[in-house]
């Protein structure tokens, strides 16, 4: 059985995941790791494709790309997720300062920046989590916008409003640093070779599952960064809510709440980014296997090629954790760069099979869940999912219509229907109306001209 043969509201038990490269490595990127439960939400009306529940997010697939992916039938109702009870821990507030610890060392900024220098950002995150809108906010006019070298991707830079000496990049949206998309590879490229003194990863907070992916990955670059919590205004409004002080402690990077639309915690998030950068203050965290998980497999291979690579790494100036988790995953691209030996290839090798072999999931599988199930540990712990908004519902309702299986294509119909008719009898009989008294003017006053400049016969009737 496969995805594609669940019915509307089925779920079921991922078994193995097919599909080669890039596909797969985008598959699992997704959260379709061997073990996951997912559920059909619903299809579009003319099948395909289908938008399927996993991870507490919503994803769309094509029917072609679910056939890839064995599952087994699970029972229909969910484990309904676990709410953190924050206790007495004070949700800061939008930009809110003083209240967050740490805020005390921001005025050391001036100490750290002599202004010689101008430091570099990175602005990294998912396509939709609001990365255009936050550059605006945090440039205004300040922008230019070129290419990067080689590819036809968008290069925007700007200076940070307020900040002197600084410069901040918006990268393309992706989600995983995977080196499948031009995207993603000119966004790794960026922090890999031009080695911004921060990067800024903004995270929808709305989508906190998937965005935290790519999160997880950038910790492991060990550059100074910054989450900021966009879309806390819908988290908030509809009754959700996150630990930022906890969330920091788990992932060991400041943790900024922010709205980009509403224009909330935009400064403070700059003043953030510029001392952590100023500071280089690195993430505390860069561990994210448990050595209790599933014998601590994935743990003791992580560790060991970090021993094995460690001098490949330092020398070529690629983070240690990163290239090692990448090693695991089959990075092509990563492993050339490292100029392994044979010898050590063949040794790598063998650490990787035997994790397999032990973990019961291959090499990239098992990266990927490592990552998620961390994930699901920080959010089972920090956030409080919000209720469904009223938005979404109303949504829910009208696509019920025009996306059912039967209303959908008479709906279609009628509204074309009414187009058609609109155009044409309204305000198509009314331009015409408007031409054709113009026409006459225009035809009176010529006639009149003409006569008057006794104009040649023929050329007058003409
Ligand atoms: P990008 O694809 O990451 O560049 O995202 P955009 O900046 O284009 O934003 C995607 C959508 O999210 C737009 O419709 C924005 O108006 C909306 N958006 C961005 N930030 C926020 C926010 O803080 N709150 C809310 N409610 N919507 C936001
Ligand atoms: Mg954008």
């Amino acid at each position: 059985m496969t995805i594609k043969d669940l019915k509307v509201g089925e779920s079921g038990i991922v078994t193995a995941v097919g599909g080669e490269g890039s596909l797969r490595q985008h598959f699992l990127d997704m959260g379709l790791i061997p073990g996951v439960r997912v559920t059909l939400v619903k299809l579009a009306p003319m099948g395909d494709p289908m938008e399927l529940r996993l991870h507490g997010y919503e994803l769309t697939l094509r029917l072609e790309d679910a056939a890839k992916i064995d599952i087994e039938p699970a029972e229909t109702d969910e484990e309904t997720p676990v709410t953190p009870d924050f206790g007495s821990t004070a949700h800061p507030g939008f930009g809110e300062q003083g209240k967050r610890k740490g805020n005390g060392g921001l005025s050391r900024i001036n100490t750290a920046l002599d202004g010689s220098r101008t430091l570099t950002f990175g602005l990294v995150g998912n396509q939709n989590s609001g990365k255009t809108t936050l550059f605006n906010r945090l440039t205004g006019a300040n922008q230019h916008v070129g290419n990067f070298p080689g590819v036809t991707v968008d290069r925007k830079d700007g200076k940070i409003r307020n900040q002197p000496n600084t410069l901040i990049t918006d990268l393309p949206g992706i989600y995983s640093m995977s080196p499948y998309s031009s995207e993603e590879l000119v966004s790794r490229n960026f922090v890999l070779d031009e080695k911004p003194d921060a990067i800024i990863n903004i995270v929808d907070a709305t989508n906190i599952e998937r965005n935290m992916y790519l999160t997880i990955q950038l910790l492991e670059l060990g550059i100074p960064m910054v989450v900021a919590l966009n879309m806390m205004d819908e988290m908030t409004g509809n009754g959700g809510s996150v630990d930022v002080n906890l969330m920091e402690m788990l992932l060991g990077v400041p943790v900024v709440p922010i709205s980009a639309a509403k224009e909330q915690g935009i400064d403070e998030l700059a003043e953030h980014a510029v001392y952590v950068a100023a500071n280089r203050e690195r993430p505390l965290r860069q561990d994210f296997c448990d050595e209790s998980d599933n014998g601590g497999a994935v743990h003791r291979c992580i560790h060991a090629l970090v021993h094995l690579i460690y001098d490949h790494a330092e020398r070529r100036g690629i983070p240690v954790r990163f290239a090692t988790t990448k090693l695991i995953e089959g990075d092509r691209l990563i492993e050339e760069r490292l100029e392994l030996d044979e010898n050590e290839k063949h040794a790598i090798g063998h650490i990787i099979e035997q994790m397999e072999k032990e973990r019961g999931l291959d090499r990239a599988a098992a990266i990927a869940d490592m990552r998620y199930s961390f994930i699901e540990k920080v959010c089972a712990a920090a956030v409080k999912k919000p209720r469904e908004s009223r938005e979404h519902i109303r949504s829910r309702k009208i696509d019920k219509i025009l996306t059912g299986k039967y209303t959908a294509i008479p709906m279609f119909i009628l509204i074309m229907l009414t187009v058609f008719m609109v155009t044409f009898n309204y305000i198509g009989a009314w331009l015409q109306g408007l031409l054709e008294i113009a026409i006459d003017a225009l035809k009176g006053g010529m006639d009149a001209f003409m006569t008057g400049a006794g104009v040649n016969e023929t050329l007058h009737s003409l």
